[in-house]
């Protein structure tokens, strides 16, 4: 046994050797706990719904990576899959069975999607969505909701959610002005609002959004809302991009244009497309997706897009999903969570309001309804950094900001769920 003051040395020796190399130690800054405080763990090892960190402790992992890893960690499927793949070679640079067999799954899931190209991230696939938009309408204004988070490319990076939420960014600086001025935001659930826009400008090339958001924590749509945006884009000829990288095949195996019954122009996936390795990519009808290159003018590219090891994993990840039972459990179970979370938190008196959509979710500590960016913003953050470490040290693994959802896997079991709730309700007991 170690003793307790030793036990997270070699995170915090890794944390100060990595802080020289690397900015803020990370490779991504929400992993460096600036929201919660503290060190952040450096993790060894993933199985199940369970993360190791370098000092041999294991935690309930909500953060799933951020979303993939919808069957768990490690699941041995697919590490043995990967591992016959690697053998025969990780990336081709020509084309390979896996990237169609790939792109089959993606439209057979999303009618919407009759062409899809593969890239190697969730940025990517936005970034190279608003090009499309913007090459097929001939205009360059986008409009975003405060929030949304679209990865970082720089005509997206405006009012962001995620990690510019969360360490209060104003808008990053290098994104050029030219650019940013061609990013109009509003807030989320307000069709008024973008009604408005429309009449003030005739050049807008796209509305992108999180059709359930994830990026300020999980808020989901109003009812009508997708709706108006649909007939919104369709009246001023305006593309609609639905950023589906977190919410495919999360919300449902046909994402949330399934889920809410809406057709949008252009759908942006990643995360569990890739199965835990770097995947994006982006789809709409044939008559759109012909504009990219090489069949039309609009040029987008990769050294690694499509290698077989990415498609391998994202494969057998959309075929188990094929499943209806699957998404009938995440149901719930997540339900099991949100409910055992939030009446652990009013039986301690302390206010949250839990957001949820299947198996995305988040607590936020405020008793107002949470709709948009402005009432996201009203969560206490104090108390969330106070309930993310009393969980940490219950075992519970929670993202480290109160602006990102929590994700539950199939391999979270109703027992590791009951432990998860029990660890919260020792926390909240501790807190008040
Ligand atoms: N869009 C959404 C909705 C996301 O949640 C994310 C990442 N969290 C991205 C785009 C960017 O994806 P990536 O981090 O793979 O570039």
């Amino acid at each position: 046994m170690v003793s307790p003051e030793k036990e997270s040395d070699r995170s915090a020796r890794l944390f100060a050797r990595a802080q020289e190399l690397i900015p803020g130690g990370v490779n991504s800054p929400v992993r460096a706990f600036r929201a919660v405080g503290g060190t952040p763990l450096f993790i060894k090892s993933a199985q199940g719904p369970f993360i190791t960190d370098v000092d041999g402790r294991r935690y309930i992992d909500y953060v799933a990576s951020w979303g993939p890893m919808i069957l768990g960690h490690a699941d041995p499927e697919i590490v043995a899959a990967l591992q016959a793949v690697a053998a025969n070679g990780t990336s081709f640079g020509a084309p390979n069975e896996l990237e169609v067999e790939l792109a089959e799954e993606i439209a057979d899931a999303m009618p919407s999607i009759e062409m899809v190209r593969m890239v190697n991230s969730g940025t990517e696939a936005t970034m190279s969505a608003i090009r499309l938009a913007r090459g097929i309408t001939g205009r360059d204004k986008l409009i975003k909701f405060e929030g949304c988070y679209h990865g970082h490319a720089d005509s997206l990076l405006v009012k962001a959610g995620s990690g510019v939420a969360t360490l209060g960014l104003p808008d990053s600086p290098g994104v050029p002005a030219a650019l940013a001025q061609n990013t109009i935001t509003v807030p989320f659930n307000d069709a008024t609002a973008v009604e408005n826009v429309f009449e003030q400008h005739d050049d807008i090339a796209a509305i992108i959004v999180e059709p359930v958001v994830g990026n300020m924590g999980c808020v989901p749509p109003r009812e009508g809302f997708l709706q108006a945006l649909r007939e919104l884009t369709r009246q001023h000829g305006a593309l609609l991009i639905f950023d589906e990288v977190m919410t495919g095949f999360r919300v449902a195996r046909g994402g949330a244009q399934a889920l809410y019954s809406i057709k949008p122009d252009i759908t942006c996936l990643g995360k569990i497309i890739g199965g835990g390795l770097p995947v994006g990519a982006y789809g709409g009808s044939r008559e759109l997706m012909r504009n990219i290159a090489p069949t039309g003018p609009i040029y987008q590219a990769g050294t690694l897009s499509g290698n077989p090891l990415a498609m391998t994993a994202g494969l057998l990840t959309l075929r188990r999903l094929k499943d209806k039972k699957v998404y009938e459990e995440l149901e719930r179970r997540s339900a099991q969570l949100c409910n055992g979370l939030s009446s652990a938190a009013a039986d301690s008196e302390i206010k949250t309001t839990t957001n949820r959509v299947g198996s995305m979710w988040t607590s936020f500590f405020t008793d107002t309804p949470v709709t948009n960016w402005e009432t996201a913003n009203r969560s206490d953050r104090e108390i969330y950094g106070r309930f993310f470490h009393a969980m940490l040290d219950e075992g519970v693994y929670l993202a480290p900001s109160q602006f990102e959802a929590g994700f539950v896997s199939i391999a979270h079991s109703e027992e590791v769920i009951e432990q998860s709730i029990e660890a919260a309700r020792r926390a909240f007991t501790m807190m008040s």
